[in-house]
C-alpha cells in the first residue's frame, strides 16, 4: 500500500481533531422535552454593557426568563450586568473566555478558554455555569473531556433566526414564531455576532415575545426546560 505523503499528515490530524470532533456534537443538547409549551431563549456573545440591560428590561416586561451564554472576558468587564441577569432569574452559561474559534485552538488553549470562563462565571454569579455553548457551534476533540470534568453539557439550538447574515428584525421575529414548537431552544445574540445584531434583536424581541406568549409558550431558562417537570 502506498504511504500518504508526510506533508499531508498535519492537515489530516487537524481534520480529525477539529472537523472530526463534530461527531460528538451528535450528543449535544439541541432541544428540550416536547411535553409542555415551554421554550428556551438563549442569548450569545454578551454581556454588552449598553444593549444587554435593555434586553433584560424587555424580558422582564414580558415575564420571560432566559439563558445568557456569556463570553468570560466580557462578563469580567461588565460584572454588574451579569449579576443583574441572575437577580432577575435568568441563567448564565459559558461561551468561552474570548469567543475563540475552537477549530484553531490546541488542547491546552481549549481547556483554558472553557475553564477560565467557567471559573469567572462561578465567581461572578456565586454558582458554576451548568451549560456550555461553543462559539459558532464549532468544537474540537479536547472540548468534550473538559466539559465532562466541569459537568457542563454542550448546548446547541433547534432554531436560529439569524445565522451568519443579518436578518431584518420583523423577519427574525417571524422566523421564530413560524418555527417555534414545544421544547425549542432559540439562538439569539445580545452582542456583536453578526454586525448590528444587538440593535436588530432589540427591535425583534417585543413582537417575538408577544407572539410566543399569544401562542401559549412560557420562556424559561435552559435548566428548567431540560429538567423533568
Ligand atoms: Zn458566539
Amino acid at each position: 500500500m502506498r504511504q500518504l505523503p508526510l506533508w499531508l499528515l498535519p492537515g489530516a490530524l487537524w481534520v480529525g481533531y477539529a472537523a472530526g470532533a463534530h461527531v460528538f456534537t451528535l450528543t449535544a443538547i439541541r432541544r428540550g422535552p416536547r411535553g409542555a409549551h415551554r421554550v428556551a431563549l438563549t442569548f450569545d456573545d454578551g454581556p454588552d454593557p449598553v444593549n444587554t440591560p435593555k434586553v433584560l428590561d424587555l424580558l422582564g416586561d414580558a415575564g420571560a426568563r432566559a439563558t445568557f451564554f456569556v463570553v468570560g472576558e466580557r462578563a469580567a468587564s461588565a460584572p454588574d450586568v451579569v449579576r443583574e441577569m441572575v437577580a432577575r432569574g435568568h441563567e448564565v452559561g459559558n461561551h468561552t473566555w474570548s469567543h475563540a474559534n475552537l477549530w484553531f485552538c490546541g488542547p491546552r488553549r481549549t481547556e483554558r478558554e472553557i475553564a477560565r470562563a467557567h471559573e469567572a462565571i462561578a465567581e461572578l454569579t456565586g454558582r458554576p455555569p451548568r451549560f456550555f455553548r461553543p462559539p459558532w457551534g464549532m468544537v474540537n476533540l479536547a472540548v468534550f473531556p473538559t466539559l465532562r470534568r466541569l459537568g457542563t453539557p454542550c448546548v446547541l439550538w433547534s432554531l436560529q433566526p439569524e445565522g451568519l447574515r443579518p436578518v431584518a428584525p420583523q423577519e427574525m421575529a417571524s422566523r421564530v414564531l413560524r418555527g417555534i414548537e414545544p421544547g425549542a431552544i432559540v439562538d439569539l445574540h445580545d452582542a456583536e455576532g453578526v454586525p448590528g445584531a444587538p440593535g436588530r434583536l432589540l427591535e425583534a424581541l417585543p413582537p417575538m415575545l408577544e407572539g410566543l406568549s399569544a401562542a401559549g409558550y412560557a420562556c424559561v431558562p435552559l435548566g428548567e426546560l431540560l429538567s423533568p417537570a
